[in-house]
């Protein structure tokens, strides 16, 4: 079983009732007084609103899924790829305290939140933090390039919910390359081995860049599929402010390239990301903008409008969700959106209707189940 049942349940519950009962104020579309997005261009992302028809009102309702939590940006690496040493350069050394934390994840409300970063194992209180939020009933995906992770280890306690997300981009030449130092892929295996010697979870996340071999992914899961890794987040590195004047990136044409024969890949091995994240991966329909899925928040606040793009910081989660004008994003409504296939972590089509088709949520759970 890819998902626990228990998560499954606990999702699939959260998801309904905030179908049934969206909160109104975080509905609302504010296009008319957009100043934020100088881009803007059309208003809809949704097919059936092009087409004059008005939508189902159980789709396209806005709530957290996945928060993004930063609690620092400071990172003992420099990878090519990452926005945040770029974008966070003049805050790299502040960070979050443990109650501003908690204070976000308790106003946000996501049932599951992904710590992240810079290297959130730096944060000191990394161990309280992610104790208390599992405490709250909430599910936890720690991001991390690995190399801490046997010497922290003892700060946590292993959990169904709780699970580490090591950052793998390839084999050891390519990936020590990407993060731009030699021996970190060791390190990072090594974390692995201790982490699940001691009873944890461990997910290996892998960005896909232009140069990526997807036959070297295929040798990295089989090599890891030795210490039992638990599942693979696997997504395609698309240019976006913070980045895109390199070449790695991937233009949406590419990702559908490199992700065609992902389905072969997803039956050898246990890939988190579902059947219908992965028709949007190989351009079987168009990917909708769902930013405030994986709301963010660091120490600026609650970046908006998501994760890649930063048009303001808000104080409040609230602020967020009702000062965002949310129809103004996504491909065709904004250039910077043009190459961006971010998800929510879990489901974006059969959690929010967009673009879903009858069957969804039958393959959804079928695959989640699987
Ligand atoms: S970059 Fe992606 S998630 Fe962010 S607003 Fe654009 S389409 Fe939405």
């Amino acid at each position: 079983m890819r998902v626990p049942l228990g998560q499954v349940a606990d999702m699939a519950a959260y998801i309904a009732k905030n179908k049934l009962r969206p909160k109104p104020e975080w509905q609302r579309n504010l296009a008319a007084d957009d100043s934020a997005n100088p881009f803007k261009i059309i208003h809809t992302q949704i097919p059936s609103a092009r087409a004059g028809r008005k939508p189902h009102p159980m789709i396209n309702k806005r709530f957290p899924l996945v928060m993004m939590l930063e609690p620092l940006h400071a990172c003992n690496l420099t990878c090519t790829s990452c926005g945040r040493i770029r974008e966070y350069e003049s805050t790299v050394r502040e960070r979050l305290t443990l109650e501003q934390c908690l204070r976000a994840v308790d106003e946000c409300g996501a049932p599951l939140v992904s710590i992240c970063g810079g290297e959130p194992l730096l944060y000191p209180e990394i161990g309280p933090l992610a104790a208390a939020i599992l405490q709250r009933g909430k599910y936890i995906q720690l991001c991390t390039n690995g190399m801490f992770i046997a010497k922290k280890l003892k700060e946590f306690k292993p959990d169904n919910a709780f699970v580490f997300n090591v950052h793998l981009d390839g084999m050891e030449k390519n990936h020590d390359l990407a993060v731009e130092r030699p021996g970190v892929f060791r390190e990072a295996i090594e974390g692995v081995k201790a982490a699940k010697a001691a009873g944890f979870k461990v997910f290996s996340n892998t960005t896909v860049y232009k140069e990526t071999d997807m036959r070297e992914i295929e040798e990295l899961f089989e090599y890891l599929a030795q210490f039992k890794v638990d599942g693979h987040t696997i997504a395609p590195a698309y240019g976006y402010s913070a980045v895109n004047d390199r070449e790695i990136f991937l233009t949406r044409e590419d990702v559908h390239e490199k992700f065609k024969s992902i389905d072969k890949l997803s039956k050898k091995y246990p890939i988190v990301a579902s059947p219908v994240y992965m028709e949007f991966l190989k351009g079987e329909r168009d990917l909708p903008c769902t930013a405030w899925g994986n709301p963010t928040y660091n120490v600026k606040g609650w970046k908006g409008p998501c994760y890649l793009i930063t048009d303001a910081h808000y104080d409040t989660f609230e602020e967020l969700m009702t000062r965002t004008p949310w129809e103004n994003y996504g491909a065709g409504n904004d250039p910077r959106c043009a190459d961006c296939m971010v998800h929510c972590g879990y489901e974006p089509s059969a959690a929010y209707g967009i673009n879903s088709k009858f069957s969804d949520p039958f393959k959804s759970l079928a695959w989640l189940l699987s």
